[in-house]
């Protein structure tokens, strides 16, 4: 899956709302967040991020690992 981490705080450009083929990319408080069992891995959306806040989830630099979890912990809360 891919996932969005800090540079979307507060921003939430949306962008990569428009480019998503399978609208898995949800609005939170304060950023988007990507569905991880809804994403297909199809990268539409790392280059239309202006702030290049998303990632594919092994390629996530190392401080923005938790962001894995707060995507996921998004969606359990819904
Ligand atoms: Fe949507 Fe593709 Fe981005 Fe996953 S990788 S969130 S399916 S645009």
């Amino acid at each position: 899956t891919y996932v969005i981490a800090q540079p979307c705080v507060d921003l939430k450009d949306r962008a990569c709302v428009e480019e998503c083929p399978v609208d898995c990319i949800y609005e939170g408080k304060r950023m988007l967040y990507i569905h991880p069992d809804e994403c297909v891995d199809c990268g539409a959306c790392e280059p239309v991020c202006p702030v290049e806040a998303i990632f594919y989830e092994d390629d996530t630099p190392e401080e923005w690992k938790p962001y894995y979890n707060a995507n996921v912990e998004f969606f359990n809360d819904l």
